[in-house]
């Protein structure tokens, strides 16, 4: 909302101006490949200053088509998957984890006494959320009736379009985490986990007991995503200033890549208007 207050003080010319470019981007994926190529040229190149990449028009069909359906695909797919001895263990270990991240705060001398104690607070509060906790108002208002994939996308887009609409002047909860093909995703919006049950079982999870392997694997991708409870976006600056490429970091290892295994496939989805409903960070 703070974000259409200052659209509200631009002049009337910059603000048609600005829903030209929304309208037009909103469009792309409808019109031709020039479009598709001019969206990226602007973004990455000149908004991010990466080189220059040719659009991959198969890729980019795959991306978009995995971004307008993937909650309803991974609905479909992870719950499939889904096992009560593998959430009991994953919980079990979670709790664990949790409680052991909220000794170590309040152990911190580092952090000062308000930080500490609401730190620790919102970490003890941070929830774990299966498939079966995803059940999003939003997703389960559209049913989508069977027909072609156009026909599919026009009704989702017909119905968060319309959701946003109604929004106006009466702005809803947080956006909601939906089932996804992230393997562990921590949302700031509800403060819970999303953990994949395609993770959630060996052997990344040893259901029997937990032994190195599960601390190592599990545990190691459970304490990450916990620890954005307190630090949504890693520290981007070091004490000197200088950016920090967490991110870079963050890739080397194992856990991190099974966290997020597209990392660069959802940079270029998160932007669009369906991803500002969810709140992921790798
Ligand atoms: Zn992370």
């Amino acid at each position: 909302m703070r974000n259409i207050d200052l659209l509200t003080e631009q002049p009337l010319a910059d603000l048609k101006s600005y829903a030209r470019v929304e309208v037009m981007e909103a469009s792309e994926t409808f019109l031709t490949q020039t479009f598709l190529d001019e969206d990226r040229r602007f973004h990455r190149e000149i908004l991010e200053g990466e080189d220059h990449q040719p659009v991959a028009l198969a890729a980019s069909c795959a991306d978009l088509t995995l971004g307008s359906l993937e909650p309803w695909v991974a609905k479909a797919y992870l719950a499939a998957l889904t096992s009560p001895a593998n959430e009991d263990a994953a919980r079990r270990m979670f709790g664990l984890v949790r409680t052991n991240l909220v000794q170590a705060i309040d152990r911190a001398a580092w952090i000062d006494n308000q930080s500490r104690r609401a730190s620790a607070s919102k970490v003890s509060q941070t929830r774990l959320q299966f498939i079966g906790d995803v059940e999003s108002k939003r997703l389960d208002k559209l049913v989508l009736t069977p027909g072609s994939f156009r026909a599919a996308l026009v009704q989702i887009a017909t119905h968060v379009n319309a959701e946003g609409l109604a929004e106006i002047g009466h702005p809803s909860s947080p956006p909601e985490l939906y089932p996804n093909f992230g393997g562990a995703i921590y949302s700031r919006n509800v403060n819970a986990l999303w953990v994949s049950p395609e993770i959630a079982r060996p052997p990344y999870l040893d259901m029997g007991r937990f032994g190195a392997v599960s601390f190592g694997a599990f545990g190691t991708l459970i304490g990450h995503e916990l620890a954005h409870s307190v630090s949504p976006d890693g520290i981007g600056y070091d004490a000197g200033a200088a950016p920090r490429d967490v991110v870079g970091d963050c890739t080397r290892c194992v856990q991190c890549a099974v966290a997020m295994p597209r990392a660069p496939a959802r940079r270029r989805q998160e932007r669009p208007r369906e991803q500002d409903r969810r709140s992921t960070s790798p």
